[in-house]
C-alpha cells in the first residue's frame, strides 16, 4: 500500500486489489488457516482508497473465529489519514507508529548485508511477524516483499495453499543478502543508504520515469 511518510526512495501509488483481499479470506476459510494475528501494515494502509470495506471484510472473517486478533500500523500522520483512523477504530485495533528518528520500531534496511561482506541470513521477523502478502503474492516476511517491490523480481508465492515452508524459504537467499534488518542498525543510529540500495533506487526511477513518458 502507499506511504506519505518516508517512503521517498520507491514511491508507489500500487494498492492491493480488494479482490486479493477476498482470495486470502476464501482460501483461509477453506484451508482453515491457523491464523493467530491479522495486520494491515506496510506503507500507510489508510490511504488504500477501499481500506473501510478492507477492514469490514476482515473484521467479519476474524469475529468468525474465536483466536485471531486484527490490527492496522498506521504513522497517523495527516489530516486524510488521522480522519481514516477516526472512521475504523471501532472496527480494528490501531497501532500507531510514527516514524521519526530514534524509533525503536524500525531498523535501516538500506543497508545491504552484502555490501558489508557479511554472510547472508534471515532475522527473527519471519517467526516474530509472519508472513506477509501484497499484490506480488505471500512471502516469508513483509520487509521481503518490498524488496521485491523495489527490486521487481518475482519471488512472490501465488496462493495461501502454495505458500509452504518449504516454498517461502526459497526466497529468502535472494531478499535477506540486501536486506537491513538482518544487520539490525537502528534507523537514527545509521541513516546511510548502501551502493547496492543506492543503485537500487536509482534504476527504480529511472524505471519509474520510462514508465511516465
Ligand atoms: S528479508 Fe529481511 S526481514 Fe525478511 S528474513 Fe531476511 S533479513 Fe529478515
Amino acid at each position: 500500500m502507499s506511504c506519505d511518510r518516508r517512503c521517498t526512495q520507491a514511491p508507489s501509488s500500487e494498492d492491493m486489489p480488494i479482490e486479493q483481499i477476498k482470495e486470502f479470506i476464501r482460501e483461509s476459510e477453506e484451508l482453515s488457516y491457523p491464523w493467530e494475528s491479522i495486520g494491515l501494515l506496510g506503507g500507510e494502509p489508510t490511504l488504500h482508497p477501499r481500506i473501510k470495506e478492507i477492514v469490514c471484510l476482515l473484521a467479519d472473517y476474524v469475529n468468525s473465529r474465536s483466536r485471531c486478533e486484527l490490527f492496522l500500523v498506521s504513522n497517523a500522520h495527516g489530516e486524510r489519514v488521522r480522519h481514516v483512523l477516526e472512521n475504523i477504530r471501532k472496527t480494528i485495533q490501531v497501532v500507531e507508529r510514527p516514524k521519526v528518528k530514534r524509533n525503536d520500531w524500525f531498523n535501516n534496511v538500506d543497508l545491504a548485508p552484502m555490501d558489508f561482506g557479511k554472510p547472508t541470513h534471515a532475522c527473527r521477523i519471519t517467526s516474530e511477524c509472519g508472513l506477509g502478502l501484497t499484490s506480488r503474492g505471500y512471502f516469508p516476511c513483509g520487509p521481503g516483499a518490498a524488496i521485491a517491490r523495489v527490486l521487481q523480481i518475482d519471488v512472490g508465492v501465488r496462493s495461501l495453499r502454495q505458500a509452504t515452508q518449504e516454498n517461502l524459504l526459497k526466497a529468502l537467499p535472494t531478499l535477506c543478502a540486501c536486506c537491513g534488518h538482518a544487520l539490525a542498525v537502528r534507523i537514527g543510529e545509521d541513516d546511510s543508504v548502501s551502493p547496492f540500495w543506492r543503485q537500487a533506487y536509482a534504476d527504480y526511477r529511472s524505471r519509474c520515469m520510462r514508465i511516465k513518458e
